[in-house]
């Protein structure tokens, strides 16, 4: 895999695990206000990792370390994802592997081959919304089969959205919700402005009643059975 970078130790990245995260490079889409550059515009990309420094890494926090996040970039369009979660379950790691659902053919594979205990799912906008979201033409069929594919899976998962302010409404996040129901848990995350491939609107150009997430809005709008609705 071409990892671009990893992080040895984490509390936050797999819900109630301590974990390494591995973030591989490259990404299809151009999400306009996505902050890690770095693993996906090409000419940003920094030296690989090699694997076998992971793995050794990994050996030596063998009973230390519980869990093993892959994140991206979008870790689906590595060609050797399904043999390098392999290696991870040789070893005896728990994994979470967060996607944006492009593929949901490698989705289905690592699902039935047994590969992943925890599985996350950007959903970057309502389906009407992803053209703008993404910055690219998206195939919105295959984002619908991958959210079925996830929430039918019987493995621990969630859906998130990162809200940002001039993109979405309080009608967009009303839409995931619909859309999205019947699964586990919702996350909608705050957007942070750091380095963004194209910065957001400015505030002056955002209508001045702009709606904002909170927890308590979730809370009174859990009417999707949906698990766990979070505002992080
Ligand atoms: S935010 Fe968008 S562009 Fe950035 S890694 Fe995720 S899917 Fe790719």
């Amino acid at each position: 895999m071409k990892i671009g970078g990893w992080q040895k130790f984490s509390l936050i990245d797999f819900p109630g695990k301590i974990a390494a995260v591995i973030f591989t490079q490259g990404c299809p889409w151009r999400c306009p206000w996505c902050y890690n550059r770095s693993l996906v515009l090409s000419e940003e990309f920094g030296p690989s990792i090699p694997e076998d420094e992971v793995f050794r890494f990994l050996e030596t926090r063998l009973g230390q370390l519980e869990g093993v996040v892959i994140t991206g970039g979008e870790p689906t369009f590595q060609p050797d994802l399904h043999n390098f979660l392999e290696k991870l379950r040789s070893l005896e790691f728990e994994v979470k592997l967060d996607t944006n659902g492009y593929r949901p053919e490698v989705v289905e594979s690592v699902i039935e081959a047994g590969l992943l205990d925890y599985i996350a799912m950007d959903v970057k906008a309502p389906l009407g919304k992803y053209r703008q979201a993404t910055g690219r033409n998206v195939i919105i069929d295959k984002i619908r089969c991958s959210i079925d594919l996830i929430r039918d899976s019987g493995l621990d998962h969630e859906f998130r959205t990162t809200f940002v302010p001039g993109l979405h409404t309080v009608e967009d996040i009303e839409e995931i919700l619909g859309l999205i129901q019947g699964s586990r848990r919702y996350a909608l995350q705050t957007f942070q402005n750091n380095n963004p491939i194209q910065p957001p609107p400015t505030q002056a150009n955002q209508p001045a009643s702009s709606w904002r997430p909170t927890q308590s809005w979730l809370d009174r709008n859990n009417d999707h059975r949906i698990g766990e609705l979070l505002y992080r």
